[in-house]
């Protein structure tokens, strides 16, 4: 099979704690070594531009791929596609398809469309409970062996605490995490953004945080409780990082995740240009600049184990409705990295190596998913990135098949040069 080096980045590796100016040597899918200078020996090369790094190939691990069901928003095939343009060698998918991926013949269907596809690695995520519905657990150990890397019922909360703790009692046998949507639905009720200042001020009705961190509180306790793995999806509220930290703390198998928006923006974004801009809303929702201030301290400090994008594509038509009837939700794939080098790294919050853990290395461990390290023999999953790269946004030219972002017209930098995935080269920035 065909060779691969790439020549002058900087290689960043956290797990291997590699930070140094080698080359990259790619044969058979893996990764074969790592060195000054390697003789090419006939190997296609891939000359790097200076400030290039090298970084193990990044893993989102919450996306919505709207297949089977919903192709109108996104399919496999264009999900993995915009994965691979921001940067994403791999991506666990949710299951609130149509139908919900409750059992194997779902989750074989996907990773069929995946490797027809062929862009980036698909790991599906199975629902908890059948159909998502709450009530009677789902065949958990089938949907692992068929190919399942997790389980959550995300769109949703995990519907009463007993049902969750038998679910982490079963992903706990399994050894696989359940992954939570952290809402709870009576004080959520018709909410449509953030209780506060900016709900008010729009005639909109509110969230508060506590929605969110009140399952959070339970189900940290039901993983002190059955010593299962419980990771918390896209955390909004600084009432749910205290919870998390505190759980931490006394050693709680809990991790965590949290959204580029949801470090970014706040609620005050609503009262922007554009009133009532329904791609600033999203569940949960953005909130006020003490959450946000929240999320930057976890991400600091390492509570947060892993920045996601809770990609969730959504048509055109059906986001141009009233704020109150849009749907939540969404695109990131390929506005994550800029914001992360813009808003993180160049501000001097995280370094580079921290960003590819939080974008790599941990995605990887907390899922137990191969890549994640550039050591030799590892799955050659590579992601080249531009430091000071200029990134315009432009909501058009996603390669997503929706185009529902609020970062539109944004100027960032930091970008994604080349995606490589088992060793083959799947997207590279034209102009390189
Ligand atoms: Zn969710």
């Amino acid at each position: 099979m065909a060779k691969l080096i790439l020549k002058g980045g900087r290689v960043v590796d956290p797990a291997a704690g590699v930070d140094g100016t080698f080359d990259v040597l790619i044969e058979d899918g893996v990764i074969r070594k790592l060195g000054k200078s390697l003789p090419v020996n006939g190997a296609e090369v891939l000359e790097l531009p200076k400030g290039a790094i090298v970084a193990p190939g990044l893993i989102d691990i919450h996306v919505h791929l709207r297949e089977p069901g919903q192709e109108h928003k996104e399919t496999i095939a264009t999900g993995t596609g915009s994965a691979v343009a921001g940067g994403f060698t791999a991506v666990a998918c949710m299951p609130n398809t149509e139908p919900v991926n409750d059992h194997a013949g779902i989750t074989q269907f996907i990773l069929t469309r995946a490797r027809e596809a062929g862009h980036a690695r698909v790991y599906p995520i199975g629902a908890v409970s059948l159909g998502s519905r709450g009530e009677q657990l789902a065949e958990l150990g089938e949907q692992k062996s068929a190919g399942c890397i997790a389980f959550t019922d995300d769109g949703r909360p995990v519907a009463t605490a007993l049902l969750m703790r038998r679910a982490l009692e079963y992903a706990g046998m399994l050894g696989v995490p359940i992954i939570d949507h952290c809402e709870d639905p009576s004080l959520k009720g018709d909410g449509v953004v953030h209780e506060g200042f900016y709900a008010s001020a729009l005639g909109l009705r509110g969230i508060p945080g506590a929605a969110e961190s009140v399952m959070v509180e339970r189900d940290v306790s039901l993983a002190e409780l059955t010593g299962a793995h419980v990771h918390i999806a896209h955390m909004s509220a600084r009432q749910s990082m205290r919870a998390v930290r505190a759980g931490k703390e006394r050693g709680v198998r809990v991790t965590c995740e949290v959204a580029p928006h949801h470090f970014t923006l706040t609620d005050e974004a609503l009262n922007g240009p554009v009133k009532y801009d329904t791609n600033l809303k999203m569940n949960p929702p953005l909130r006020e600049a003490a959450d946000r201030d929240a999320m930057l301290e976890g991400i600091i400090d390492g509570t947060v184990d892993v920045i996601a994008t809770d990609h969730a594509p959504h048509h055109s038509d059906e986001k141009l409705v009233e704020f109150d009837r849009a749907p939540f939700g969404i695109v990131g794939l390929e506005t994550a990295v800029p914001l992360v080098f813009d808003r993180l790294v160049h501000t001097g919050k995280i370094t580079i190596s921290r960003m590819i853990e939080l974008l790599s290395t941990n995605p990887a461990k907390v899922m137990n998913l191969p890549g994640g390290t550039l050591v030799e023999g590892a799955i050659a999953d590579v992601t080249v990135l531009a430091p000071d790269m200029t990134v315009h946004v432009r909501a058009e030219q996603l390669r997503s098949k929706s185009k529902n972002t609020p970062f539109d017209g944004w100027e960032l930098r930091g970008g994604v040069i080349a995606t490589i995935v088992g060793g083959r080269v799947m997207y590279t920035k034209s102009e390189v």
